[in-house]
């Protein structure tokens, strides 16, 4: 096993055992850049040592061999006492990490070399900043001493001399902070600074492995998904120094503009400093175009290299620099981060140049990218504090009036007001409310809660959970600890993108992006070319998705208005429409009246009262998604949904009782309910179990459906409903609503000569319905997967309350990167899907089957999907144009 390479032995491609930096010193040198001589221990090394507490066998010999090599190419030796070499020792992974892991430079410096140094370089003051530096930055590093401390002897002694900033302290300064600061070593970390310039170099190292895994390094790959286990390389670097006096100096630059994708030279330059004073912000920089009137040899030279590395990666640039004496050194590049809009347009402008080609450009964009530009946003130049955060629901900056009841928000609304619905958590009953608001807070619940899926849903701005917010719906105001408090009516702003609630009415700027999108054009031309270049490269980009993708996108949407906007947005058809929406309201006593009949006279004249409004509610959505599939699922709501509420009914009886006057239907009507009541309703009659057991309740709806349809052909238009049966676990029971179905439908076309004909099919949502997926595609012409229910009964989790509860553990200790609901359990629930995938063809070969769980809007989600062979993914209308876009990138 080999552990250690020499710069001229990498490449880019080896970034898993190079690490990223590592790799591209390795190709800057091979394509002759000028990188200062080097070598890199692998990642391979460091798992090892993470692993079992060591060093792998062999490394010291290999270190030994490398640092010798280097030594000759150099002519000097690791800390010699009259010409030192100094190594920097720097981590780097195979994905950036800014700023997590460990750095060290000025290895080799010591009591004895420093007067080397300062002899060879003839720069005594040099030599001793240096020194300060390796002491300070080593102590604070490999021996865990508090950076402050060191921090504060350097701005005392700075007060002390009068000196604005580092470069006005003198050799004698700094060879007293020298003293000072191994002193502080001494206290704090109870030992010597080491005076041993190899033991520096292997301290170093050691440390920078366990760089991986200080707590900052696991959260930041918790939050960029990071995989825990790929360790860290190090790269022992030859030191340049750029705090040579003012002909030196460090800098970093970006090959265009990563905030906009303008192109152009961006960057910082710091005259005599080494590399963490520009990090560290310590003192103020100079724009690199300063550097032209400073050294014009030296920036000519970096514009080249910049140029050459630009046509190299074919890619936006970053790059870490260093002139010493007028010499220009590359200490580091790597392709990099951007903001969404600049993402977009760069990619788009590397097409123009005719470096990438579509393909490419299309790999490099993503969807979350999309959703970024999707949403309207908080004016960034906006003054603003938040006065409390919590989860980020569902993204967008929303403004308006704080209502804490539905009927306020709706009321409001109509009269032309922004309102935010405040509660301490949704439930069914607020979905009038929420559909009027322009976003929905709330202080309790996770991203999977009520409030979070139906916002997401909607596209409304939410911000959820929220603890620090004393909600009380009777004051109709709340409060937060640190005194702010918010009556109804009062105006606040919610960012769902960061979770952040603010007072007052913050700026807002719509995305044209949006705009855009829903017409497929491109915005005026206002002088605005940013905006302008981000939006055609986001349309043909999307032009080029739409035209390499395999699966189809639709979209989940259960009224004429969501399906017309779906639409627009590129959605072809629905592939849920969920009906329970339709039965609340006003209609949600008659439905009472449905399942509480005594007679099955009053049975069916409540069924007969929701015919008519049910035939219209398909009818619009039909019509709207005219020629494409719109699949419509019975109705599956828990049962309790429907019933008259326990407390109130209890209410009833008790003030009869009380007054003399027994109220003899409450208390029929509550021992019903206390019969029918469920302790686990997500797992009682709902769905399948509902339509099996309340009868003429299916039946009525898919008589609607047939009587749209027919109405809808009768008027010329094209309508393709699809009957869709929740939370089938058992094939008979799609036999029996089936064929209930099938008479239905026969019935329908008898009576109005309309020849209808639709699909039926099943969700599969249980892991017994995917396990018998074979039985099952006997009676089902589609398999839709409803990856919530599917999540919550593979997992044994309750996909409404775990959030609140232990996922955040689970979170933090690694159980899952990412919640299961939001993101496909692959291994798991995923499993399931492809098997019933595979089986449900192996019984129908053209068996349709598509996803509308939220996963069908999630990114790495439809990549699975895609892996797997589905016909269509569905997801909320505004996720559409996101999902189009992975569904392309997943195809490439
Ligand atoms: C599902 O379970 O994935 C699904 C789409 O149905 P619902 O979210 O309505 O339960
Ligand atoms: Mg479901």
């Amino acid at each position: 096993m080999q552990y250690v390479f020499d710069f001229t032995e990498g490449s880019r491609d080896q970034r898993d055992l190079l690490g990223g930096k590592g790799a591209n010193l390795a190709e800057m040198t091979s394509l002759g850049l000028p990188v200062p001589p080097g070598f890199t221990i692998s990642t391979e090394a460091c798992r090892t040592y993470l692993a079992t507490g060591r060093e792998p066998e062999g490394l010291a010999d290999e270190v030994d061999r490398h640092l010798a090599g280097l030594e000759a190419q150099m002519g000097k030796r690791l800390g010699d006492a009259t010409d030192p070499l100094l190594v920097s020792v720097r981590s780097g992974a195979k994905f950036s990490m800014p700023g997590m892991m460990d750095t060290v430079l000025n290895v080799g410096l010591t009591d004895i070399s420093v007067s080397g140094l300062a002899a060879v370089a003839g720069d005594e003051r040099f030599a001793w900043d240096s020194y300060r530096r390796l002491v300070q930055m080593f102590g604070k590093t490999v021996l865990g001493v508090d950076g402050e401390r060191f921090d504060h002897a350097l701005e005392t002694r700075k007060k002390d001399r009068g000196a604005e900033s580092d470069v006005d302290l003198t050799v004698d300064d700094l060879r007293d902070l020298v003293a000072e600061f191994k002193a502080i070593v001494r206290d704090a970390a109870g030992t010597e600074f080491p005076q041993d310039p190899r033991a520096q170099l292997d301290l170093a190292v050691r440390a920078v492995f366990e760089s991986w895994n200080t707590e900052r390094a696991s959260i930041y790959r918790r939050q960029e998904r990071i995989p825990d286990d790929l360790g860290t390389a190090v790269n022992i670097v030859a030191m340049v120094f750029g705090n040579l006096g003012a002909g030196s100096g460090t800098g970093v630059a970006f090959t265009r503009d990563p905030a906009t994708g303008e192109q152009g030279v961006y960057g910082d330059y710091l005259p005599n400093a080494q590399g963490e004073d520009v990090v560290a912000g310590i003192r103020n920089t100079l724009a690199l175009a300063e550097l032209e009137r400073l050294d014009k040899t030296s920036y000519d030279q970096l514009l080249d290299i910049m140029e050459t590395l630009e046509k190299h990666y074919r890619d936006l640039c970053d790059i870490e620099f260093t002139i010493e004496r007028g010499k220009l050194w590359m200490l580091q590049t790597r392709v990099g981060k951007r903001t969404a809009a600049a993402a977009f347009r760069i990619a788009g402008q590397l097409v123009d140049e005719g470096l990438i080609d579509e393909d490419e450009a299309l790999a490099r964009v993503t969807g979350a990218h999309l959703a970024q530009l999707m949403f309207p946003q908080f004016d960034p130049a906006a003054d603003r504090t938040a006065i409390a955060r919590g989860m980020a629901a569902s993204p967008g900056a929303a403004v308006g009036k704080a209502a804490f009841d539905s009927a306020t928000a709706v009321e409001w609304a109509q009269r032309g007001d922004d309102v935010i619905l405040v509660r301490r958590e949704t439930n069914p009953d607020d979905l009038r409310g929420m559909v009027a608001s322009r976003g929905v807070l709330t202080s309790r619940g996770g991203k999977t809660s009520h409030a979070a899926v139906v916002a997401r849903g909607m596209g409304r701005t939410c911000v959820v959970g929220v603890e620090a917010l004393r909600v009380d719906p009777r004051a109709r105001e709340f409060t937060t600890p640190d005194g702010a408090r918010v009556v109804e009516g009062d105006v606040i702003s919610i960012d769902g993108g960061t979770g952040e609630v603010f007072l007052g009415a913050v700026p807002v700027v719509p995305s044209a992006v949006v705009d855009a999108l829903y017409g497929e054009t491109e915005p005026p031309a206002d002088g605005d070319t940013v905006r302008q270049e981000v939006v055609a490269a986001v349309l043909r980009l999307m032009r080029h998705a739409d035209e390499r993708r395999r699966m189809e996108v639709r979209a989940n949407a259960d009224t004429g208005e969501d399906a017309r906007r779906a639409r627009e947005l590129g959605a072809a058809g629905i592939g849920l429409c969920r009906t329970e929406h339709m039965f609340l309201g006003a209609r949600r006593k008659i439905v009472e009246r449905v399942i509480l009949a005594r007679t099955a006279e009053q049975r069916d004249a409540g069924l007969d009262e929701l015919r008519p409004l049910q035939r219209a509610d398909f009818t619009e959505i039909l019509e709207a998604m005219d020629g494409f599939p719109v699949t419509i699922r019975l109705l599956d709501p828990p049962l309790h949904e429907f019933l008259p509420d326990v407390t109130d009914l209890s209410v009833r009886v008790a003030v009869g009782d009380a007054t003399g006057a027994p109220d003899a239907e409450a208390a029929a009507l509550l021992a019903e309910v206390q019969r029918l009541h469920e302790q686990n309703p997500m797992l009682g009659m709902r769905g399948v179990r509902l339509g099996l057991v309340v009868p003429g309740l299916f039946q009525l709806q898919v008589r609607a459906i047939a009587e749209a349809a027919a109405s809808l052909l009768e008027r010329g238009l094209d309508p393709r409903p699809q009957i869709m049966v929740p939370l089938v676990a058992a094939v008979q029971e799609l036999e029996a609503i089936r064929d209930m179905a099938e008479a239905t439908v026969a019935e329908v076309a008898a009576e109005t000569g309309a020849a209808l004909r639709f699909p039926i099919g099943t969700m599969i949502e249980l892991p017994r319905a995917a396990m018998t997926a074979h039985a099952i595609a006997e009676a089902a012409e589609f398999f839709s997967f409803g990856t919530n229910d599917l999540t919550q009964t593979t997992w044994g989790f309750s996909r409404d309350d775990v959030e609140a509860t232990f996922f955040p553990a689970y979170l933090e200790r690694g159980i899952f990167g990412v919640s299961p609901f939001e993101s496909i359990d692959a291994d798991g629930v995923g499993r399931l899907v492809s098997i019933a995938a595979w089986e449900g063809k192996e019984t129908r070969e053209d068996l349709e089957l598509g996803v509308c769980g939220e996963h069908g809007g999630d990114p790495d989600s439809i990549h699975f999907f895609e892996s797997i062979k589905l016909d269509y993914v569905s997801c909320s209308p505004f996720r559409v144009p996101v999902a189009r876009l992975e569904a392309g990138r997943a195809a490439l």
